[in-house]
Parts: structure tokens; sequence; C-alpha cells
């Protein structure tokens, strides 16, 4: 009988990403998918670190995957991803039913660990920070059959902002061959791909010796078979005016950016070692609105960074109101082991942290709607994924990365389609078909 395996992923894009490396080699050993942990001889748990809320989920997720051991004693149980990173062999002592513990960087060593433990007898804890991370191995054919992939074209950061973890587990910035990233995109669009998401922890820092980041958004809008290039992350203080330059040119780049901000306070921003003020923020969203009128703005923001005064908040609270963000992504600021913040005075109790978030989210759902709102009448293209989060409607998402429902006619999934919007509410709009591109 065929050995099988099961993956559960948490946490970003990144990690979806390594999941599909982890997931075509177990298959290239021979293993096939299966629909559930209780059904499978493989299990791994790719988990995220970057709040306490993400690592106290992927811990207890942890631990009732490893009571399926009590039934099946043969079960290899494995975890990946950031927790995996920071705490290493401690897990195997805490979980006396884990088998091994891989960190981002050690994907490239995978296949090497795993025929190991399937002989039997050994628990390993591989997490060396300056190894071969998924997304350097190749091998994207198995990305087939989607309609949108991701492209991981660099890993690690640099930035040591004061309240995160990344750059302790997922090492320094490495950027991967040009060539190579072009070749990927290349096959991914033969197979039918038809949007692709660049990533990176800090894509916009991507730098070879013959490219730099807007050079490879060049390259890549010149791939003829692909329709859709989108990228994600970028920190404000790398984006050069050459990089807003390809909004104004580039006519497959998707009219969105996801541009984190995390505080509104140029004395918070400053002690979260940010690299650049509120203004120098809001002068880019200018600069961004210049070059690619209508492009959607989305974020991420903290409340609560040890010492954020009410002034503060309310500083965060105003640069929401002059920006109108599309969307936002708002965090309660956690103590992270090992960063600078976790050491800081002045730490902000867990109920006024609450009290703030609310304030904001309440702020940003009133202009989300209101933004959403005014795209009632338009006509706009969207990009067919599969059926609506309840089902009983397909959805897609537009250019600037909002999603549509529409009627539930399977002929149109994986289609690029063009939609009226006729209502909107604040999650989602809905559209009525104007026609199809092939
Ligand atoms: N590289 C991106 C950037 O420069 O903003 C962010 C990547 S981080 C994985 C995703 C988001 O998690 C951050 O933008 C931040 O808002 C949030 N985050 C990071 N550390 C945090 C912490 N200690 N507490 C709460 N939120 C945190
Ligand atoms: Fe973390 Fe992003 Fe700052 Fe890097 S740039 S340290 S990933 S928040």
């Amino acid at each position: 009988m065929s050995k099988r395996y099961y993956i559960e992923t948490m946490g970003c894009q990144m990690n979806e990403y390594d999941s599909d490396h982890l997931s075509r080699i177990l298959e290239d050993s021979g293993y096939l998918r299966a629909s559930a942990p209780e059904q499978a001889d493989f299990v791994l748990l790719n988990t995220c670190s970057v709040r306490a809320k993400a690592e106290q989920k992927a811990l207890s997720r942890l631990g009732r995957l490893a009571s399926l051991k009590r039934k099946n004693s043969r079960l290899l149980l494995a975890v990946a991803g950031c927790v995996a990173q920071q705490r290493g062999v401690e897990l195997l002592e805490r979980f006396p039913g884990l088998d091994l513990v891989l960190g981002p960087r050690e994907i490239g060593s995978f296949r090497g660990i795993l025929g190991k433990a399937e002989k039997g007898g050994m628990r390993v804890a591989a997490v060396d920070v300056h190894g071969t991370p998924g997304s350097f191995l190749g091998g994207f054919e198995y990305f087939q059959h989607r309609v949108k992939a991701y492209i991981t074209i660099m890993e690690g950061c640099n930035n040591f902002c004061s309240y995160c973890i990344v750059p302790y587990v997922r090492g320094r910035e490495t950027s991967r061959l040009p060539q190579e990233l072009l070749d990927e995109a290349r096959s991914l669009a033969l197979q039918g791909v038809k949007e692709i998401t660049l990533l990176g922890q800090n894509v916009n820092s991507y730098v070879n010796e013959k490219m730099r980041f807007p050079g490879l958004l060049q390259a890549m809008n010149e791939i003829k078979e692909l329709h859709r290039i989108r990228f994600t992350t970028s920190h404000p203080k790398d984006l050069s005016p050459e990089l807003i330059q390809c909004f104004a040119h580039l006519e497959k780049l998707c009219s969105h950016i996801h541009l984190p901000f995390q505080a509104g306070s140029n004395r918070v921003l400053k002690a979260m070692k940010r690299g650049y003020t509120r203004e120098k923020y809001m002068d880019l969203i200018g600069e961004l609105r210049n070059a690619r009128p209508g492009i959607a703005v989305t974020s991420d923001v903290m409340v609560g960074f040890p010492g954020e005064t009410d002034e503060d908040f309310e500083m965060t609270l105003d640069l929401i109101r002059r920006v109108e963000f599309d969307n936002l992504f708002s965090f309660k600021y956690s103590d992270r082991e090992g960063t600078p913040a976790a050491k800081m005075e002045d730490k902000i109790p867990e109920p006024q942290k609450l009290a703030r978030l609310d304030r904001l989210q309440e702020l940003q759902r009133k202009i989300t709607l209101k933004k959403n709102r005014e795209l009632i009448g338009k006509n706009l293209e969207i990009l067919v994924e599969g059926r609506s989060k309840k089902g009983q409607s397909l959805a897609g998402r537009t250019a600037n990365n909002k999603v549509v429902n529409f009627i539930n006619d399977k002929r149109y999934i994986n289609q690029l389609i063009n939609v009226t919007i006729k209502r909107a509410s604040f999650n989602s709009l809905w559209g009525e078909l104007t026609s199809l591109r092939c």
C-alpha cells in the first residue's frame, strides 16, 4: 500500500510556498497526499511565530497531532517553519511523539533527513539558519493546474525591526538568480498560471549583480503568456523611485501595493527601527497614486508597542484617515523572545491594547466600506479562482485585490472575465458578468 502524507500550513504565503516544496519532495519519495492527518504515515505542521498568538496556536496544534502517535506508532511527525527554527531541539523534549524539527533553511536537506527517519529510531532537529531554503530548490513543475502561483524570490531579512523575530528565524537576505526566476515564471505561465505573486520578507530589496527588483519586474512583464504580476511584502524605506515608476509603465503589474506602516507616530517608528517617518510614508503613497491613479493600498499596523502613548496612537489613527487604506491588517504588539522590544519597559496592558485595536478596526471598517462602495457601477476584470467562501457563488479578484462574488457557473473558473459591480460590503463585492477574456 502507498505511503500517505499530510501537510498543514500556518502563517504567511512564504510558508505556503515552502509547503509546496515539501509536498513535492514527499511525492518524489513515493508518498501520496492524504486528506486528513489520521490517514497519513507522515504528518508535517508548517508553523509561524511572528506573533505570540501564532506560536501558541502552533504549539497546541502540535500537541494534538502528537497524540495521533498513540493510535499509530509508525506515524512520522514533523514540524517546520519559524517555530521549528526558534525552538529547535526544545520541541523534541516537549513533544515525545515528534520525530523531525526542520527550520525554513533546511528544506534543502529534507530529502536526506526523511530517508533516515523512515529507517526508524532517529529524532532530528535540523535548524541551520545558513542552509538552503525551499525556494532555491527549483522543481516548479509541481505547481501545474493552478491559475495563481507564488514565487519566493528572496529569503530572510536584514532589517531587524526591534519587535520582529523574522531575521532571527529566516536568516539574512538572500536573493535568487534572475534567470532562474524568469524560467520559473515562464514555465508556470506555459502551464496555465495567469497570475504570479513574487514573495519575500522584504521583496523590494531583491538584488543581484545583474538586476534589482524593478528590473526583475520589467523582465517578468515581458513574459507573453503571463497576465498579472503582484509582489509582497514591500518595505517603505526600500520603495525606490524606479519601483514606483514600474506602476506607471508595466501594464501587467496589478494596481495594488501592500506597504506596511506599523505606526503613525515618528517617536514609535524610531523605537521600532523602521527607517522612515510618517511624512515620508505619506509622500510615498502620494507618489504611488500619481504613478498609478486608483492603485489600492493595504498595510500592516500594530497597536500597543512598548511606550505607545494616547498621542502616539492618535497619530496612527490620523495617518489612517489621511491615507485611506483599502484594507489593513492590524495586530496587538506581542513580545517575541530575543528581540530588543521584548526587553523594553512601559509595556502596554492587554485591555488597553484591545481597546486601541477595536477603535482602529472600527475606523478602518468605515474606510474600507466607503472605498468598496465607490466601485459600484464600475466594470472590472477579475480572475476567477473558484467557489466563494460560502460556496453559493464563484469568487475572483480584481487587479486591485478586491474579492468579487458572482453567479455560480463553473465554466468561468480560472478565467479572466469582466464584471460590473452591483453591490458592495466590507468584505467583498458582488458583480454581474459583462465579458469573458480567453
Ligand atoms: N516584512 C514586513 C514588513 O516590513 O512590514 C512584515 C512581515 S511580518 C512577518 C508581518 C506583520 O506582522 C508585520 O507587518 C507586523 O505588523 C506584524 N508583527 C511582526 N512582529 C510583531 C509582533 N512582535 N507583535 C505583533 N505584530 C507583529
Ligand atoms: Fe520583520 Fe519586516 Fe522588519 Fe524584516 S522588515 S524585521 S520582516 S517587520
